[in-house]
């Protein structure tokens, strides 16, 4: 058994992908140094939220 996903803000159990809220789509970006961000357009992940609190909880 793998480890228990447990949203940490309100203590749902994450145990399949019906206890996620809508992932959405995002780019991944990088923060640089003098605060400037610099985009990668090939390169995307997936946000998972907490289908009670809405809070991200993990991304793939
Ligand atoms: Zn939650």
């Amino acid at each position: 058994m793998p480890p228990e996903l447990i949203c940490p803000d309100c203590g749902s159990e994450i145990e399949d992908s019906t206890d996620f809220g809508v992932g959405r789509r995002v780019h991944f970006v990088t923060v640089e140094g003098d605060g400037g961000v610099a985009l990668d357009p090939d390169r995307t992940v997936t946000l998972w939220h907490c289908a009670n609190c809405n809070l991200v909880v993990s991304v793939s």
